[in-house]
């Protein structure tokens, strides 16, 4: 069994005047991306939404001091982006919104458990950024023994150089299929 995980594409990280936007790199996946969903969710897969949800007045909390307040909880900034936006509306019985307060769709979530229950043991990953949130879900994913498998066309980042460099990470250090 197998399950898509949609990493952070929300305002904040792909529109223009988002609070950390991946910009251009991150609006040019949407297409392959929203596709990419709709394909897995005709398939009856487990699809996932982990998304970043932040409280900028908690000083405990790393991101606060090394970001600018982004995904703010209860803002337009977290919402999905664009078509995402659409077709969570039209089919959000079929997709399982998950709140994640770090990088790593596993931290401090209960998504291995609601995997593990499905008997999904191969994921697939797509959103922003390639290099942080997607990465560190990654590496989350083959510590638990997950296959894993990234869309290409379907993550991005602000950094061209980090997105370059955790392709080759994914495919020869986490063992990930690149497609
Ligand atoms: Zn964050």
């Amino acid at each position: 069994m197998k399950s898509l995980i949609v990493i952070d594409y929300t305002n904040d990280f792909v529109a223009s005047t988002g609070a950390l936007t991946t910009g251009q790199p991150g609006q040019a996946i949407e297409n392959t991306l929203v596709g990419t969903t709709e394909d897995f969710i005709a398939a009856g897969e487990f699809v996932v939404m982990a998304v970043d949800g932040h409280d900028p007045t908690d000083q405990y909390h790393p991101e606060n001091k090394l970001f600018p307040p982004h995904n703010v909880i209860g803002t337009s900034g977290r919402h999905l982006y664009g078509q995402l936006a659409e077709l969570y509306q039209a089919q959000q019985d079929k997709i399982y919104w998950l709140d994640k307060r770090h990088y790593s769709a596993f931290c401090g979530t209960d998504l291995d458990l609601r995997l593990r229950e499905r008997r999904i043991t191969e994921l697939h990953l797509v959103g922003v950024c390639t290099d942080i949130c997607v990465l560190h879900t990654a590496v989350d994913a083959y510590d638990l023994g997950y296959q894993i498998v990234v869309h290409q066309q379907a993550v991005a980042s602000f950094d061209p150089v980090g997105h370059d460099w955790a392709l080759r990470h994914f495919q020869n250090t986490l063992g990930a299929k690149i497609v």
